[in-house]
């Protein structure tokens, strides 16, 4: 069967950036989506409608297609005393932090003695996406995956 709206697809992938490097991997196993809500990234999802099981796809996609451009008002200094004197920073430890807009994840990009450095934007915010890999089962989604918005069992949601 193509792959369409609400179609469940397994697909197995590897993520590289513009220089080549791994990002990201179906290493245990491939990722499981439901197609049409959402579930991966505007531009993957776009490749592959219409495909098959079997099919092979590799694919670059610009960062507006993909997780949007890095937006430099989402990086921001905090002063180090703003942190509990005992709580151990490190560069790459993410928390949720409260804004004017609601709460967000954010991650740590720099720590000096006087300020710490937090980014507000997706990892791969403003990056040029390549993805390739192989789709590995196409099926119908059941009314209950449909209903909540995901694909269940192996490689989806358990619930
Ligand atoms: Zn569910």
């Amino acid at each position: 069967m193509l792959i369409g709206n609400n179609s469940v697809v397994s697909i197995h992938y590897k993520l590289t950036d513009d220089d080549g490097n791994t990002l990201d991997e179906s290493t245990e196993g491939p990722l499981t989506y439901l197609h049409g809500a959402s579930g991966i990234i505007p531009g993957l999802e776009k490749e592959l409608t219409g495909k098959v099981a079997g099919a092979d796809f590799k694919v670059t996609i610009t960062a507006d297609e993909a997780y949007g451009d890095h937006q430099p008002q989402l990086v921001q200094q905090s002063p180090r005393s703003a942190f509990p004197a005992d709580m151990e920073l490190e560069v790459g430890m993410q928390f949720t932090a409260t804004s004017e807009g609601g709460e967000m994840m954010v991650a740590i990009t720099e720590i000096n003695d006087e300020t710490v450095t937090v980014d507000g934007n997706h990892p791969l915010a403003g990056l040029t996406l390549h993805f390739e890999g192989t789709i590995d089962q196409v099926r119908d989604a059941t009314e209950e995956e449909i209903a909540h918005g995901h694909a269940h069992g192996p490689g989806g949601h358990d619930h």
